[in-house]
């Protein structure tokens, strides 16, 4: 059987189901031709020109990217605005781009999975579970889980730092206590606050939060970290990517599933 965007489109639709995308979000195959013949995928946090040279120079047919390309509506496909002009070149370059966001976050091939693993929780549970469909997977928004001792909230976040070789990391709340239950939810985490039940864990791992969110979260009482978007996400495209490896139709077609190099956070600090 010809491996086509198609058939990959439906491979990332099983293990991280498109329905389970956000009401807000905009998923799936997203850019090129259905029939496009695919042997090689570039896994990537979001869609740069950085990005699509990459794709173009390793040789891959397609992009599956975190962050939707195509979010509000497009208007017009030239390079008179960014989108515009990136969905040119992938176009120029022949690939096709999928995207699998809030979808991936909800599933355990995902970003937050990726980071629960990465910082050590063990326990996991959801913290938002999606109604649960007899013979299929649990999913959910979020986990909460434990770490193998208590420690010091300050010592915790030193472990975060260096798992997610950050530098610095934002902290909301209190920093004097000590950490055991930690609930991670990677990316942007404005959300979260809303209608989550901070007694299931001690401290929240997040990427970032507004200065609004953030000062919810304060008079909340809750104890915040906020690790950097890029960082708590950068994880989980290459957790994704070694699901995508061990896939039974990818491997059988000896499809290349790639990792992006040339991939950063958008600011520094100086
Ligand atoms: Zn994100």
């Amino acid at each position: 059987m010809k491996f086509t965007a198609s058939v990959l489109d439906h491979i990332i639709d099983s293990l991280a189901p498109y329905s389970l995308a956000c009401s807000w979000d905009n998923v799936g195959f997203q850019v090129g031709r259905s029939d496009r013949n695919i042997a090689a995928v570039l896994c990537a946090l979001e869609i740069t020109p950085a990005i699509i040279r990459e794709a173009v120079r390793k040789k891959a047919d397609a992009i599956i990217s975190h962050h939707p390309l195509i979010f509000h509506p497009v208007l017009r496909i030239t390079d008179s605005a960014v989108t515009g002009q990136l969905v040119t070149d992938i176009i120029l370059s022949g690939l096709c781009l999928f995207v699998a966001h809030t979808n991936l976050d909800k599933s355990p091939c995902g970003t937050n999975h990726a980071l629960a693993k990465l910082i050590g929780l063990a326990n996991l549970r959801f913290i938002q579970p999606e109604p649960v469909q007899i013979g299929k997977p649990q999913y959910g928004m979020g986990y909460v889980g434990k770490l193998p001792k208590t420690i010091t909230i300050k010592r915790f976040i030193e472990e975060v730092k260096r798992c997610l070789r950050v530098s610095h990391v934002q902290v909301i709340g209190d920093v004097k206590g000590r950490v055991r239950r930690v609930a991670v939810l990677a990316g942007s985490g404005n959300e979260a606050i809303k209608g989550m039940d901070m007694s299931l864990a001690d401290v929240l791992l997040t990427g970032e939060m507004s200065h609004h969110a953030a000062l919810e979260a304060k008079i909340l009482g809750m104890t915040v970290i906020c690790a950097g978007h890029y960082a708590t996400e950068a994880v989980g495209m290459k957790y994704f990517a070694g699901f995508l490896r061990r896939h039974k139709g990818i491997q059988e077609a000896g499809v290349k599933i790639l990792e992006a190099k040339c991939q950063s956070p958008p600011y520094e600090y100086v």
